[in-house]
């Protein structure tokens, strides 16, 4: 089990929009799981569009959705969407300090602020002191992009010439903790401490080496991610392994993955991490599948995607299902399964923790499949049966027999060829 570092705790949300705790363990509190949130990215100002966007991410299973609020009507907007929701909001505010007094007038349940671009400390002050009367948290976002100066042009000049250095990332750390200490010396001169750290970067080693950093600094709940991570296809890589090494090493308390596709993919890919990671308790199918290999003898690319996607829809429990392309391996990786089906000869045998319960051909695979992870899930409710048991032994149909090559019950004439069926079907 992984050992979380302690943090102080925050608390965000409502009755309606759900209580989200970000960090724990330090200070009396108990340890929140890890939390999963993205962004919408469509225009806050469309409310109608807004509203189904978060609708759809909470759906998916984020526990919180940051919203941008670059101009008024996007702050004017967060009033009808605010109530229309049922997730905690996070206003993401660059700039403008006013947006963020806008949002929380609205209702916003979070502030993101970016000290590279609201530095004064006269405005910070003002939105720490409007968070703090209605007990909103604020996370401080030291993005790599945003953290090297842009107005003062002798100090902007100072710091790129580190990032061509031979010490990249000693630079770009050191810009970071120093942004990070003097921005909240402000926070903490007003006594505020509801506060969340992030320090992302597209580059997957400095996120690792800051996030280190700041974690040994800071016992502030710290909100990971690898900005600007990309088309999902590369981005993913790019993000679970940092964050994945990171969340393992104890570190980390609410996750965003940032891809350039639709956010349902950061709430999903990032709900899988901590899921691998045992972070978070996973809620639906836990479906494992063979990657095929010439031995494959049904379409299981298609049926493996079927399948995830039938049991998504139909399975609420977290039952482990294995999708095996032959009975070579197949028994031996699904031992482990509630559920399994081995494919062969354009069949599939189903197997129920060890038991065998159906033989069906290929275009009734997936079928007979979420019928059997039905009738097990309503087993589990019934306390009938229980979820991953044990590993069960599965012992292997007869290759030949049931559902191998069959050439040696060809030749015996025990098997018919059925012409338009390829290869065989089993003689009954
Ligand atoms: S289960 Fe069979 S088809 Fe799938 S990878 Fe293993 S040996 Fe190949």
């Amino acid at each position: 089990m992984i050992q979380r570092r302690p943090t102080r705790q925050v608390t965000l949300g409502d009755e309606q929009h759900g209580i989200v705790k970000i960090g724990g363990g330090a200070h009396g509190t108990q340890p929140a799981p890890v939390s999963i949130q993205t962004m919408t990215a469509g225009y806050t100002y469309e409310i109608d569009t807004c509203v189904a966007e978060i609708n759809r991410m909470a759906a998916a299973g984020a526990d919180l959705v940051r919203v941008a609020v670059p101009m008024k009507k996007d702050t004017e907007a967060l009033k009808q969407i605010i109530p229309q929701v049922r997730v905690p909001i996070v206003a993401d505010v660059h700039f403008h300090f006013q947006r963020a007094l806008e949002a929380i007038e609205a209702g916003v349940h979070k502030i993101r602020l970016n000290p590279g671009n609201i530095s004064d400390k006269k405005q910070v002050a003002e939105v720490i002191d409007a968070c703090k009367e209605k007990k909103l948290p604020i996370r401080i976002g030291v993005n790599e992009g945003s953290i090297i100066e842009r107005k003062d042009k002798q100090k902007r000049m100072k710091e790129l010439g580190g990032v061509f250095s031979n010490d990249k990332h000693g630079h770009f750390l050191a810009i970071m903790i120093a942004k990070l200490e003097e921005y909240l010396e402000i926070f903490y001169e007003r006594d505020f401490y509801d506060i969340v750290i992030s320090a992302k970067s597209p580059d997957p080693t400095l996120v690792v080496a800051a996030y280190t950093e700041i974690s040994k600094r800071f016992d502030h709940p710290l909100h990971l991610g690898v900005t600007h991570a990309g088309p999902k296809e590369t981005g993913t890589i790019r993000s679970v392994v940092p964050l994945g090494h990171l969340l393992a090493s104890g570190i980390g308390d609410t996750v965003r993955i940032s891809y350039a596709n639709d956010p349902v993919y950061e709430v999903e890919d990032g709900l899988e991490m901590l899921y691998c990671l045992e972070l978070r308790e996973r809620k639906g199918v836990d479906l494992i599948a063979c990657p095929t290999c010439g031995r494959i003898q049904v379409d299981l690319f298609t049926l493996v995607q079927e399948v995830r996607e039938t049991l998504k829809a139909e399975i609420e429990l977290p039952i482990k299902v294995a999708v095996m392309g032959c009975i070579v391996n197949g028994p031996g990786e699904a031992e482990g399964a509630d559920v399994a089906i081995f494919a062969g000869d354009r069949r599939g045998i189903i197997y129920v923790q060890g038991q065998k319960v159906a033989n069906v051909p290929e275009e009734e695979i997936l079928a007979a499949l979420l019928a059997e992870c039905k009738k097990f899930e309503a087993k589990v409710k019934a306390g009938e049966a229980k979820l991953g048991e044990k590993v069960v032994e599965i012992a292997p149909p007869d290759p030949i027999g049931e559902l191998g090559s069959g050439f040696d019950k060809i030749a015996k004439g025990d098997v018919e060829k059925v012409p338009g069926i390829t290869p065989l079907t089993i003689s009954k």
